[in-house]
């Protein structure tokens, strides 16, 4: 079946459908060239909705439950800079991280040598990561303000384009704020993948990772580098994150169910602390890696180089 959805520039996005929630159709557009829900909500909905629904209070707990899980952060920062610095040789270093969140990212890299800049428009996050000494950006990333913030030698966004109305806007800021030869280095969910879509079909759920309008864009591996090299970009690397289905197709089902999630959670952390700690990193990270070749995990990771 296909769909097709008018924008209010007049664009017809259309494409085969791939299912439904919360009247939000998932499309895979032939004009974006990945899926995405239509109708794609406004910048004005989302600023609306994220100020209404999602931004509450922060429940007792929330900080030391993240700040118990930093050693394992720190295994998989670790690996993400050891990729970036593959590239990135010279001595002074310097990375934008857009949504930086609490900012663990941007310490660790500091700590690293890397000058570290920040953007995140959530005032609370901004507070906690500066008290760490960071230098953050209280803004929205856009076209009215990148160009005060400089360039860098690597953009990262974690967990960010999915949730966007234009990523390819995004893709392009991103572009314009590299130096030379500089690099993005993206992370997104790797949804609709083949686990996913087994788990799905053992009937034991509907499409659980479809969730607009938080979630916009629906990303693989083939569909992201395709994306990346429209816009100017080489590919470098792709790896993945652990993939998390597997802990479904073995009957520990986690949608909906916080108990089993924080189960899966520390047994996937548990499982790569061990391998770190016993000196098995590097045979960790070539299993990622070829799981990702398989377009499996639960989140994609992806380095593109700007051609100029
Ligand atoms: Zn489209």
């Amino acid at each position: 079946m296909n769909k097709e959805w008018k924008d209010n520039s007049g664009k017809i996005h259309s494409g085969s459908y791939h299912g439904s929630k919360n009247e939000y159709d998932v499309i895979d557009c032939s004009l974006c060239g990945f899926k995405h829900v239509v109708p794609i909500p406004s910048e004005e909905f989302l600023e609306n909705y994220y100020r209404k629904d999602f931004v509450k209070n922060r429940p007792a707990g929330f900080y030391n439950k993240i700040e118990k899980d930093i050693p394992w952060w720190e295994i998989i920062y670790n690996e993400k800079y050891d990729l970036l610095e593959k590239y990135i040789t010279k001595q002074n270093k310097s990375i934008l991280d857009i949504g930086s969140g609490l900012g663990y990212f941007l310490k660790y890299g500091k700590a690293r040598g890397w000058k570290t800049v920040g953007v995140e428009p959530s005032l609370e996050s901004c507070d906690y990561s500066m008290k760490h000494g960071l230098e953050i950006i209280n803004e929205y990333l856009d076209q009215k303000n990148y160009q005060k913030l400089g360039k860098y030698d690597v953009v990262h966004m974690h967990e960010v384009i999915e949730h966007l109305p234009d990523p390819v806007n995004m893709i392009n800021l991103g572009m314009r704020m590299l130096n030379p030869g500089g690099l993005l280095c993206i992370v997104s969910p790797n949804d609709f993948n083949p686990l996913q879509e087994a788990f799905m079909k053992s009937g034991k759920t509907d499409q659980w990772w479809i969730s607009p309008p938080e979630h916009i864009n629906y990303f693989n591996f083939s569909s992201i580098s395709k994306l990346l090299k429209e816009n100017g970009f080489n590919i470098l690397e792709q790896t993945s994150t652990f993939p998390l289905e597997l802990f479904l197709l073995m009957g520990d089902n986690y949608i909906g169910n916080n108990k089993i999630g924080k189960e899966i959670h520390s047994k996937r952390k548990q499982f790569e602390m061990t391998m770190y700690k016993t000196g098995n990193d590097e045979i960790r990270r070539k299993l990622y890696k070829n799981i990702s070749d398989l377009g499996l995990g639960r989140e994609l990771i992806i380095i593109g180089q700007a051609k100029i």
